[in-house]
């Protein structure tokens, strides 16, 4: 999904609270930069699939904040860019960086780090070049960073970011032969309808825009399935998570059935609210019950703006987060 203020039609994004970070990063204004500077992660890494990426930038985020040594406001990074070739905002548009080294290092040039290891999974794919690439020009376009392009290891003693995709950027960080990622209109999954499924509970598991993925498949409302139908999974899609349309407060009576409980229920069960149950674990369903309204106060709780009525009844805004929280 490309996203306004985005560095082409073909960038994959994932704003920072579609990843779980708070939604402006507190580090210091950077009018502008030199240019940017790319980075790997330094430690061993391992290719994963493209749903766990977004735990792993949330763990980096974390350890950055860990670090008593360098007392960071944020992840460090200004972006980061995974295999797959979506781009993680990180302390974002015009922020310092604290990735580079030292102060002023900080203040020259963003840095955009690929998920890439010291060992496991050292060589970029061409979705992950394409994504650098991605990145580069939106710091451009929108973050008046200037055209030089380097690695860590420019003038800072470390073997950031590693030979192979050093190599790369020394070459000036060309967009890789072919590109077929590049447009993100040709890489195309398929999904095989399963038994219970919803369009959006499969654009949830897929970590895909249901409004996309319905659009891609030419399905208009009530956006019926049928089980062994092959639904068709765009590349381009994983932009920030939306939310359906508030179904109203009537869905959510006690002992009442409404289709919207079950779409609840799975966000409950997606962001692990479900410690009440009836001892078989919690399940979707249409019933609203007892446990159904704890689970949700549960979810409320641990959300401040939500916290100060945890009732276990969802109202528009608790009915949103549950669809748009990671
Ligand atoms: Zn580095
Ligand atoms: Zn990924």
């Amino acid at each position: 999904m490309s996203l306004a203020g985005a560095g082409g039609d073909g960038m994959k994004f994932v704003e920072r609270e579609a990843w779980g970070a708070p939604s402006s990063s507190p580090a210091t204004y950077l009018p502008s930069a030199r240019g940017v500077k790319i980075h790997y992660l330094g430690s061993p890494y391992t290719s994963r699939k493209h749903s766990l990426c977004d735990d792993y930038v949330r763990a980096v985020r974390a350890d950055h904040l860990a670090n008593v040594k360098e007392n960071y406001v944020d992840i460090a990074y200004s972006a980061l860019v995974c295999e797959h070739g979506y781009v993680f905002e990180g302390r974002g548009l015009h922020r310092q960086t604290g990735a580079n080294g030292n102060q002023d290092l900080n203040r020259k040039d963003y840095a955009v780090c690929a998920l890439l290891g010291s060992s496991g999974f050292t060589k970029p794919t061409d979705a992950m070049l394409n994504g650098l690439r991605d990145a580069i020009d939106w710091f451009r376009t929108h973050g008046d960073a200037g055209t030089w392009v380097g690695g860590h290891r420019d003038g800072y003693p470390t073997s950031c970011p590693g030979d192979p995709l050093y190599a790369w950027v020394k070459r000036g960080a060309p967009r890789p032969d072919g590109g077929k990622d590049d447009d993100g209109g040709t890489a195309e999954e398929k999904y095989t309808v399963k038994a219970g499924d919803t369009l959006i509970g499969i654009a949830r598991r897929l970590n895909v825009g249901w409004n996309e993925l319905a659009k891609v498949n030419g399905m208009k409302p009530p956006y019926t399935l049928y089980v062994g139908q092959e639904v068709r999974v765009p590349h381009t899609s994983g932009g920030p998570r939306t939310a359906p349309p508030y179904p109203g407060r009537e869905a959510f009576v006690l002992g009442r059935r409404h289709p919207a409980v079950t779409e609840l229920d799975r966000q409950l069960v997606r962001l692990g609210f479900t410690r009440h149950h009836d001892g078989n674990g919690y399940q979707p369903g249409p019933l609203f019950t007892e446990y159904t309204r704890r689970n949700v106060s549960d979810l409320q709780r641990s959300r401040p703006e939500l916290a100060s009525d945890p009732d276990g009844y969802p109202g528009p805004l608790t009915w949103e987060l549950a669809h748009t929280l990671s």
